[in-house]
């Protein structure tokens, strides 16, 4: 039995937990694709880069036919309809700089490894500083929930590139990284993962960086079978065809992310376990330049590649839809608010993170 001294030294802590706000998200999923654009999620297809020269684009009229609309509200809605329709209306979306919501990165470099690193660690570390296989000194937010009660276990990422390993550090984290072409492995035999191994073997065409349908479903077998709590789906296809001119396959890829969302949400809002009670979060690692050259690249010589956008919808996040004249967040909150939805608080174990997004978490 505590004694009455004991029992009034609990007391500020116990305060403290009463005065927490329960929160209804169990499950959480994170869905990023690679540098896609604030300028494509808020006005979908740009007018200057749907044509051979400046976008590389094989059949402008075709992809106009998919694409092009009359306003940017319509262009949107055709490029990313499970964003505008189900995301803008029952969740929150950040980084309409045009409507004063900025949303970026603050490590200075706007490119991979730096950015998923803000991400997932809460701090833009100054030794992070290349895309190199390096292990990330830093502790990331999947392994601290990892670590905590009730998650042993049930965190696992999946990455179209080979690099998550290092930047979620794998080997020290103990977590599930399945990267690039690595193949997946379960325990009880299933043939469709047999079949998708199979596939993303012989599919190559970039080195480091697989093709995002096998990774998406590779990740998605794994969440039926093996019902994590916390899953990370990273996709990389939009920065590669960036990267390449290719704006038609870009937006190709772009859309298939947001298909991919939806299929995501729908699959888990069909999952009991999962219905009510899981948060997704959609981002984006850096953003890219704009123009008829620099939409290709990104980096710290385009300083407006800093620019990224990240969306929220789940049972703890107030309906606000697409956000105006916000505050700056930035993509440093993003490990901070992911735990908090989850009702852990990362900043016990990184004082240094940066902190949740308030507005996202109901009060
Ligand atoms: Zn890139």
């Amino acid at each position: 039995m505590l004694s009455r001294r004991r029992l009034l030294q609990l007391a500020p802590a116990a305060l403290a937990a009463a005065a927490q706000p329960p929160r209804r998200t169990r499950n959480l999923v994170l869905l990023m694709t690679d540098g896609l654009r604030w300028q494509e999620v808020f006005s979908g297809a740009d007018p200057a880069l749907l044509d051979r020269k400046a976008g590389g684009v094989a059949d402008p009229a075709s992809l106009r036919r998919q694409f092009w609309r009359g306003s940017p509200e319509d262009r949107r809605a055709a490029l990313l309809p499970f964003f505008w329709s189900v995301v803008a209306r029952q969740g929150q979306l950040f980084g309409d700089r045009s409507r004063r919501s900025e949303a970026r990165v603050t490590n200075g470099l706007n490119f991979s490894y730096p950015g998923y690193s803000e991400a997932f660690c809460g701090v833009a570390d100054p030794r992070i500083n290349a895309n190199d296989r390096l292990y990330n000194p830093n502790l990331n937010v999947l392994e601290f929930l990892h670590r905590r009660p009730g998650f042993e276990g049930r965190v696992a990422a999946f990455g179209a590139w080979d690099l998550f390993p290092w930047i979620l550090n794998a080997p020290r984290s103990g977590l599930p990284v399945n990267a690039g072409y690595e193949p997946l492995r379960l325990p009880e035999k299933n043939e469709r993962l047999e079949l998708l191994n199979t596939l993303k073997a012989e599919t190559e065409y970039w080195d480091s960086e697989a093709f995002d349908s096998f990774v998406f479903h590779t990740a998605l077998e794994y969440l039926r079978s093996a019902r994590p709590r916390v899953l990370a789906v990273l996709l990389g296809e939009t920065d590669e065809w960036a990267h390449a001119g290719r704006y038609d396959l870009y937006l190709k890829s772009a859309h298939r992310f947001d298909r991919y969302a939806r299929l995501l949400w729908d699959t888990l809002q069909s999952m009991p376990d999962y219905r009510g009670s899981t948060t997704l979060v959609l981002a984006t690692d850096h953003g890219r330049g704009s123009g008829k050259k620099d939409w290709r690249s990104h980096g710290r010589r385009i300083p407006e590649s800093q620019s990224v956008w990240m969306a929220f919808l789940g049972p703890d996040t107030p309906p606000l839809g697409a956000r105006a004249s916000t505050d700056t967040v930035t993509q440093a909150q993003l490990a901070a608010t992911i735990a908090a939805l989850l009702g852990e608080d990362f900043r016990s174990a990184v004082p240094a993170a940066a902190p949740p997004i308030a507005e996202v978490l109901a009060r």
